[in-house]
C-alpha cells in the first residue's frame, strides 16, 4: 500500500498527466486492482438496501445513498426531482397450500398488487384453460367468482433446454422441442381471445369476481420467475415459481380442487417524488462540458437488482473513485447520472435530457452500462458517422487483454430504447452502451426472482470499472467535442426513408 501511495505522489505532477496518457492508463489498472471498493459498495446497495422499485422507501434510501457516497468522494451530489410515482412498500408475503395438503409455495406478491386482509385471502385455485374464441373466454370468465385463478402457461418440462439437449436421446430432445413450441403456439392464440395480456388480464378476472391471480413466468431454468408488477385495482396478484405453480396446475386440471391462502402485506403510500441522482465533478478546464457516466438506480424487486442495474451503478462509482485519485484535474466535468424509473419506460434519463438542454448541448459522450455483470466487449456506434474515429482511438489505450476483446460495430443505429443512452442519442448527444458478456443474463437475472449478490462476478465488473475509467479520462482530455454528424439511416422494407428516432419521452406520474 505504502509503495502504491509514492506512485500516486509521483503521478499527480500535470505535465506527466498531459504527456503520458499510458502512464495514467497504467496508475488506473493499479488502483482498481489494489484498492477495489465494488465489494462494499455491492454489500451496501444490493444486500443492504435491496431492491429499488420506483417510489418505494428503499428507492429513496439508495438515492440517499448514492448521494452521500459521492460527496465523500468529493463530488458535488444531489438528488433531481423529475416527477412523481405511486408509493408502495413490499411487506411479508406468503403462500401456502392449506388443501390438499399444507405446503409452504415459492412464491411472492408482485409489485403494486393490492395488499391482502390481514388473515389473507384462501379459496380454491383454478387454471386458465386454452381458448378456441372469444366467447369461450366470456363464458368461462363468468366460472371464476370467488376463485384464485392460475394464468401462466403451465411448461410441460421444468428441465433446462441445455439439459434436455445434453442428456436426452436426439429423438426425445427433437419430440421435446416439437411439443414446446406446440404448447407455446396454442397457449399465445388462446391468449389473443382474452383481449388481455398477462399483465392485464388480473384486471379483468377481477372485474368478474376472482378473488386472486397467480402468475407464473418461467425463463427456462429450474426455480427462475421473472416478476414484474400487478394491474388489478382490489384483488391480490403474486408470483409462483414454476415448480410449485405446476403442482397447483396439474391439481386444479385433475379436479382435486387445491386451496392456496394468499397473505400479502404491502403497504400504500400515497405518492413520492421521483428523482435523479446526480453527482458532478467540475472541469478544471472546460466546466461547462460534461462527460457522463449513466447507469440506472432503479430495479424490480422480485430480487435484489444485483445486474439490473446495481452492478452498472457500483461500475460508474468505483470509475469516479478511481479517477480522483488518480486524474484530479480533469478539464471537462464528470458527471455521473444514477436515473430513476428506468424500468418504467427510461423516464428519468429522459427527464434530465428535457430538463438540462443547457447540459445537453455541452455534452461530450456518454457512457452507459447496463446488462448485466460481464465484462465488456461490445460497443456500438449508436447511429453516429465519426464515433469509429474517436472511440476507436481511445479504445487503444485500454489494456491489451481488454481491448482484444472488444467488438466495435461502426457507425451502428440509433437506439429506440432498450436503456439510458437511447435518451440521450434521441437528442443528438453521442451515447453509447458499453455492452457485457451474456453470463445468462436473459434467463437468469434479467427481471427474476434471483437477481441477488451472489450473481456478481467482481473482477468482470472490476474491468468494467477500469475501462469506463479509461474512457473518460480520455473523452476528458480530447481537445475538442467530439463530432455529432449523425449516419443517413437506411431505407424500410416499404421503400421509405427511415427517420431518427425521437419515441422517447419521460413519463412524470404514475398515473394511479
Ligand atoms: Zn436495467
Amino acid at each position: 500500500m505504502k509503495s502504491f501511495g509514492l506512485a500516486f505522489m509521483l503521478l499527480s505532477s500535470s505535465a506527466i498527466f498531459a504527456q503520458n496518457k499510458d502512464a495514467v492508463v497504467a496508475a488506473i489498472v493499479q488502483e482498481a486492482q489494489a484498492n477495489s471498493q465494488l465489494e462494499n459498495y455491492a454489500f451496501e446497495l444490493v444486500d443492504m438496501i435491496g431492491p429499488r422499485l420506483v417510489g418505494s422507501p428503499q428507492m429513496q434510501q439508495a438515492h440517499d445513498w448514492v448521494v452521500k457516497q459521492y460527496t465523500a468522494l468529493g463530488a458535488d451530489a444531489r438528488n433531481e426531482p423529475y416527477g412523481e410515482w405511486r408509493s408502495w412498500e413490499r411487506g411479508t408475503s406468503t403462500v401456502t397450500m392449506t388443501y390438499p395438503r399444507i405446503k409452504s409455495l415459492e412464491g411472492t406478491q408482485l409489485a403494486f398488487s393490492p395488499m391482502t386482509k390481514e388473515k389473507g385471502v384462501e379459496a380454491e385455485v383454478v387454471a386458465m384453460p386454452l381458448f378456441s374464441s372469444q366467447a369461450d373466454f366470456q363464458s368461462w370468465l363468468k366460472t371464476v367468482k370467488g376463485k384464485i385463478v392460475l394464468i401462466g402457461m403451465n411448461p410441460i418440462s421444468g428441465r433446462s433446454d441445455a439439459n434436455w439437449k445434453e442428456s436426452a436421446s436426439a429423438q426425445g430432445y427433437e419430440k421435446y422441442q416439437a411439443l414446446k413450441n406446440g404448447q407455446l403456439k396454442q397457449w399465445e392464440l388462446s391468449m389473443t381471445y382474452t383481449g388481455s395480456t398477462r399483465r392485464t388480464l388480473p384486471f379483468a378476472l377481477e372485474t368478474a369476481g376472482a378473488v386472486g391471480v397467480i402468475d407464473s413466468y418461467w425463463t427456462e431454468l429450474p426455480g427462475l420467475t421473472r416478476i414484474f408488477d400487478a394491474k388489478s385495482k382490489q384483488i391480490p396478484v403474486f408470483n409462483i415459481a414454476l415448480e410449485d405453480y405446476s403442482l397447483l396446475h396439474r391439481m386444479a386440471v385433475r379436479g382435486v380442487k387445491p386451496r392456496i391462502l394468499l397473505q400479502g402485506k404491502s403497504k400504500e403510500l400515497g405518492t413520492a417524488k421521483t428523482y435523479n441522482s446526480i453527482a458532478e465533478i467540475k472541469g478544471k478546464e472546460k466546466p461547462n462540458e460534461y462527460v457522463v457516466l449513466s447507469a440506472h438506480l432503479d430495479s424490480w424487486d422480485g430480487a435484489s437488482g444485483a445486474t439490473d442495474n446495481a452492478t452498472g451503478v457500483i461500475t460508474m462509482m468505483e470509475a469516479v473513485r478511481i479517477l480522483r485519485k488518480v486524474y484530479p484535474e480533469n478539464k471537462r466535468t464528470i458527471l455521473v447520472g444514477n436515473w430513476g424509473s428506468e424500468e418504467q419506460g427510461l423516464n428519468g434519463s429522459s427527464a434530465f435530457v428535457e430538463d438540462h438542454p443547457d447540459i445537453a448541448k455541452n455534452i461530450q459522450v456518454v457512457w452507459n452500462q447496463d446488462n448485466g455483470t460481464g465484462r465488456i466487449v461490445r460497443i456500438g456506434g449508436s447511429g453516429f458517422e465519426k464515433a469509429y474515429e474517436y472511440i476507436g482511438r481511445w479504445l487503444q489505450y485500454l489494456p491489451e487483454e481488454f481491448r482484444n476483446e472488444i467488438q466495435t460495430s461502426f457507425p451502428g443505429m440509433p437506439g429506440t430504447g432498450g436503456s439510458d443512452h437511447s435518451s440521450f442519442v434521441q437528442k443528438g448527444i453521442p451515447a453509447f452502451g458499453l455492452s457485457s458478456t451474456s453470463w445468462d443474463y436473459g434467463k437468469l437475472t434479467w427481471h427474476t426472482n434471483r437477481d441477488t449478490y451472489d450473481k456478481i462476478v467482481f473482477d468482470e465488473v472490476k474491468q468494467n470499472a477500469i475501462i469506463v475509467a479509461v474512457l473518460t479520462y480520455l473523452a476528458c482530455e480530447e481537445p475538442e467535442l467530439v463530432s455529432r454528424e449523425k449516419i443517413v439511416l437506411p431505407v424500410d422494407k416499404t421503400g421509405k426513408q427511415m427517420a431518427w428516432p425521437t419515441n422517447l419521452q419521460s413519463k412524470r406520474t404514475s398515473g394511479n
